[in-house]
């Protein structure tokens, strides 16, 4: 899994916030991405240890350790879900 952080995370949010790629809720911490330009679903999974932020994709990106938008799109998904949990 990648650590996320402030600086590894500023162009995937970027390019996140341009594309505003379809997210779907599979189960906790994870989520089927859509790509914006196929027809490609990734699946993101999420993961917090010791208040530090990972996630890991399926697309190549990912696979080089890089934080793509999609793992920016499933994390932004969580904390949404998690905001929701809280408000009950
Ligand atoms: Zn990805």
């Amino acid at each position: 899994m990648i650590r996320l952080t402030t600086e590894n995370t500023q162009n995937a949010i970027a390019k996140c916030k341009q594309l505003k790629p379809r997210v779907k809720f599979i189960k906790e911490r994870m989520f089927a991405v859509q790509s914006s330009n196929n027809s490609n679903v990734y699946h993101v999974s999420l993961d917090v240890k010791d208040g530090e932020r990972f996630g890991k994709c399926e697309c190549r990106a990912s696979e080089c350790g890089l934080v793509c938008y999609h793992l920016i799109a499933g994390a932004t998904a969580n904390i949404y879900r998690q905001t929701l949990k809280l408000a009950k």
